[in-house]
């Protein structure tokens, strides 16, 4: 038996059998020889991989139908060739045909070859062609690989079978936000990954969708095999491997009391949230899906603190119609009415960047630096106002309330509040609503807005401190890096003392003021700032049972 170790994102332990989906660096693949008898399925596995890799060009292509965007659909089209290209494909099949080689192989021999003839031409037109292919095999090689864990993984051994059984933990070397929803569909239940940390967008959606997952895994490449029972520890963030009876055994007791423990805080549903000396506690839901609020309506929370709408374009990876994005709003705020929903404007760029937009941005060599949040949007004004308009048009069925996310200065919040006056007029004459303007708040994540949050406090109406963000930019520490992430720290005097400073001043101008970041849900340090002041903090769905508890043993 060994252990890996990670940052645990949850509370629950699972035991599954390990789906391991490493991503190739450059083209290393399998090498393998097929029997005459083989070649047919050779051939079907790898026009299966050609049919997937099509239709995700399709699906993309599909979701930009609607916006212009001439030189990426050029290069979709570029890509759709090369994969109907009989040069790669025919010419691949008869390779697996004639020198009995699998299919990964063949295509590579084939890469090769055309690489070969495209080096004898000095046309930069053939050069960046060259590339192109090189692109596509590798995307191919990946389908393949995929294709295989899907068809044969290994079955677990029954001896050791249990009820307990989840299906799979996909173990991974990297994952991006849009690729969770797919491996969800074919049964994983629980994710450990080498790359990011526990304030990383994926730890959000992860917990979310509560699926303990585990990010920052030590390096596991060769170690688990495919198909192998593991036990993956949400809350302590260790994944087994090698497992014994012995072990099973005990994990399994582990998951009963977890279920106990799950159970006891249900004395938490219906009793407000206060401190043991009654002071009451605002304990709002961070949501990045519609259907959370049911669970965070049942679990009684005083509104939405922040709805992370950038989620919707990630899940679906496409550009949603203002009709799509009003239907998402309208059932999040008519569920909660009169409870408020702060619904935070596209927070979109660095990590959520779902593949159909990734043309409409630049490529940073510093993302978390570049063109992300209030700048995309401020940017691309039309994009930005479809988004306004179905927030307004859902606010005529609810308590909504507007957030604006990395703002860095007034100047940002007064040319969106112009843009959401200008959809306010419009959404009124085209719907003949009466509409109220709605409050309108900024995030305060960028250490330039908490050190001069009063220059802004005049231009909004309630402010969030966005404490992930908040510690990134201070800290200069990389969210999305597990090499960097043991620095996070809550506690250092430079955060305590923006903290503090936001806190302080929105207080005194009688500005309200909450934290929505993952701080939200750590006790020992929501309590220094309750007694600053603080009395409404928004945290993830899967905490607010945990923290309603938290709040009613301290006394403030
Ligand atoms: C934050 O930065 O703290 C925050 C709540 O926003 P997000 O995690 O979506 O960046
Ligand atoms: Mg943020």
């Amino acid at each position: 038996m060994f252990t890996l170790m990670g940052h645990g994102i949850g509370t629950d332990i699972i035991i599954a059998k390990a789906w391991v989906n490493m991503y190739f660096s450059g083209l290393e693949i399998r090498y393998s020889e097929i029997s005459d008898s083989e070649i047919t399925s050779e051939i079907g596995r790898l026009r299966r991989a050609i049919g997937m890799l099509d239709k995700d060009f399709k699906d993309i292509s599909e979701s930009f139908k609607n916006s212009k965007t001439g030189d990426f659909d050029n290069l979709l089209d570029s890509h759709r060739l090369i994969i109907n290209d009989p040069l790669l494909i025919v010419e691949t099949e008869k390779r697996i045909a004639e020198s009995l080689i699998n299919a990964e192989c063949a295509l590579v021999r084939q890469l090769d070859f055309i690489v070969e003839q495209f080096s004898k031409i000095s046309n930069p037109y053939f050069q960046e062609r060259k590339i192109d292919v090189e692109q596509i095999v590798g995307q191919l090689v990946k389908k393949l690989s995929l294709i295989d864990h899907i068809q044969n993984p290994r079955k677990p051994d029954a001896e050791l079978a249990d009820k307990n059984e989840a299906s799979w933990i996909c173990l991974s070397d990297q994952m991006s936000i849009n690729e969770i929803s797919k491996f969800i569909k074919e049964g994983v239940k629980g994710f450990a990954i080498e790359s990011g940390s526990p304030t990383s967008h994926l730890a959000t959606l992860f917990k979310s969708l509560e699926i303990p997952a585990i990010l920052g895994l030590q390096e596991h490449n060769e170690l688990v095999e495919h198909g192998e029972r593991v036990i993956l520890d949400s809350e302590s963030g260790v994944l087994l491997a090698g497992l014994d009876s012995y072990i099973l055994a005990e994990y399994q007791e582990r998951i009963r009391k977890g279920v106990q423990k799950k159970q006891k805080l249900k004395v938490f549903v219906n009793v407000p949230c206060q401190t043991k000396n009654q002071v009451d506690i605002g304990l709002m839901a961070n949501i990045e899906n519609p259907k959370e609020v049911i669970k965070a309506i049942e679990l009684g929370v005083s509104g939405i603190g922040l709805f992370r709408t950038e989620f919707l374009f990630l899940e679906k990876n496409k550009i949603l119609s203002e009709d799509e994005q009003f239907e998402a709003y309208k059932h999040v705020v008519e569920a909660l009415n009169p409870l408020p929903v702060v619904i935070r404007t596209l927070d979109l760029g660095a990590d959520k960047l779902p593949s159909s937009l990734s043309s409409k941005f630049t490529k940073d060599s510093n993302p978390a630096l570049g063109q992300r949040g209030i700048r995309f949007s401020l940017e691309n004004p039309d994009f930005f106002k479809v988004q306004i308009n179905a927030i307004l048009r859902a606010s005529k069925f609810g308590n909504v309330k507007i957030m604006l996310p990395l703002i860095t200065e007034k100047e940002e919040i007064i040319k969106a509040k112009q843009l959401i006056y200008q959809s306010l007029h419009n959404v009124s004459e085209t719907y003949c609503y009466d509409l109220n303007t709605p409050a309108i708040g900024a995030m305060i994540e960028v250490p330039s807005a908490a050190i001069t949050i009063e220059s802004l406090i005049p231009h909004i109406d309630f402010a969030s401190l966005g404490t992930n963000d908040l510690i990134q930019y201070t800290l200069a520490i990389d969210r999305t890096n597990n090499k960097v992430s043991h620095l996070y720290n809550p506690g250092h005097p430079a955060v305590q003392f923006l903290i503090e400073n936001v806190i302080k001043s929105c207080i005194r101008e009688n500005c309200p003021v909450s934290i929505c970041g993952e701080l939200a849900n750590d006790i020992v340090q929501t309590k220094k700032f309750f007694q600053m002041g603080l009395r409404e903090v928004s945290t993830n769905v899967s905490d607010i049972l945990k923290m309603k508890e938290a709040i009613s043993k301290i006394t403030l």
